[in-house]
């Protein structure tokens, strides 16, 4: 039977026996080893996906909520607050819904994309729009946790990094050690910054020899670390990693030269592409911003920069159905035929 992450990983978490545990039963995804796209095949290198689609509320931010609602209610907090409008509202939402308590997501005015926040309202989050940036948004969250009893839950919080290394205890565990290569998304760069606390964790406890290269990869029109300067307008079809000023850079730039990792970036059409592919030859439906982990490796593939015979993880950070609108825009659904058995079989490429 699945068991909470927290209890799972009790030793190894800041928590307590006085730590409420608010859990949806996340984490324990499965690690699917992948057939692979022919530069891997080629090469003799292994692809597993970690499917974090499968979570509670289908992204790996439940990873990261379930602690921070369980020591927000520890603390004493009566509500939670975030300012995003995607994964990390509809996380927060469930869990406080879970614990009782209220969720506020405050956003910028029109900025809201419906089809994202369909499961922040649903589990009932209080939602306010304010005339202002994104920034404007998060500044007013960090005022309303200094003013109220409220905890901020964004991914600053310490212990959202620290629910999310978890993952890294999942792949060591499934794989019997570390793998050679980790890649995923980058956005605000906690999740790169909470994966290698994982592994670092475990090395120095002796649980895993050397630790894997990061590969983390941003959008290359929202690349601020690649760049090295904030972007001003991001832009990118992967809404998750569309941030031009990551809270976590710090530990982006640690997790990278310390593993001996890279952080680049990947197109579009990249990612579309890698997007397209785990779904219809791997059977993963996933986020476009998922798919930046595997764009990029494939282009480390491509370039031989990964030895034969690597294990290589990809994190997939989120699950295809949270972004119907791009494979509406993406794959177009045919025009109607007549309604007879022959009609059907040849547009169904049949004959
Ligand atoms: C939050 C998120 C990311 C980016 O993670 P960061 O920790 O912000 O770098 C990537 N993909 C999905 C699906 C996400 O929800």
């Amino acid at each position: 039977m699945r068991r909470p992450l927290i209890e799972r990983y009790r030793h190894r978490l800041p928590v307590s026996e006085k730590t409420p545990v608010i859990t949806l039963l996340e984490g324990s995804t499965p690690l699917v080893p992948l057939k692979g796209p022919p530069e891997a095949r080629a090469r003799d290198v292994q692809l597993f996906a970690k499917y974090e689609g499968l979570n509670p509320t289908a992204s790996f931010k439940d990873r990261g909520m379930t602690l921070a609602v369980s020591k927000a209610l520890e603390e004493g907090a009566q509500a939670v607050a975030a300012a995003s409008t995607g994964n990390t509202s509809a996380s927060a939402a469930a869990y406080a819904a879970r614990a009782g308590i209220k969720a506020v997501v405050v956003l910028p005015a029109g900025y809201v994309a419906l089809g994202k926040l369909a499961q922040t309202l649903v589990h009932g989050a209080r939602i306010v729009q304010v005339e202002g940036n994104f920034d404007a948004a998060l500044a007013i969250v960090r005022e309303l946790t200094e003013r109220y009893p409220v905890a901020l839950v964004n991914s600053i919080n310490p212990y959202r990094i620290e629910g999310q290394k978890t993952i890294a205890f999942e792949v060591v565990e499934d794989l019997g050690g570390a793998p050679d290569f980790h890649a995923l998304p980058v956005g605000n760069a906690g999740n790169i910054t909470a994966h290698w606390k994982g592994y670092r964790e475990l090395a120095e406890a002796g649980a895993i020899g050397r630790p894997p290269r990061m590969l983390g990869f941003q959008a290359e029109g929202a690349a601020p670390i690649v760049k090295g300067a904030p972007v001003e307008k991001p832009e990118t079809v992967a809404t998750a990693i569309r941030i031009g000023n990551p809270a976590s850079w710090e530990g982006a730039i640690r997790a990278r030269d310390e593993s001996g990792g890279a952080i680049e970036a990947v197109t579009d059409e990249e990612i579309l592409s890698a997007w397209r592919y785990l779904a219809s030859e791997e059977g993963l439906f996933v986020e476009p911003a998922s798919a930046a982990s595997l764009a990029g490796v494939r282009r480390w593939l491509a370039a031989g920069r990964i030895p034969e015979g690597s294990r290589v993880v990809l994190t997939l950070t989120g699950h295809g159905l949270k972004d119907p609108g791009t494979a509406e825009r993406e794959v177009r659904l045919p025009p109607p035929v007549p309604a007879d058995v022959e009609a059907v079989a040849a547009a169904a490429g049949l004959l």
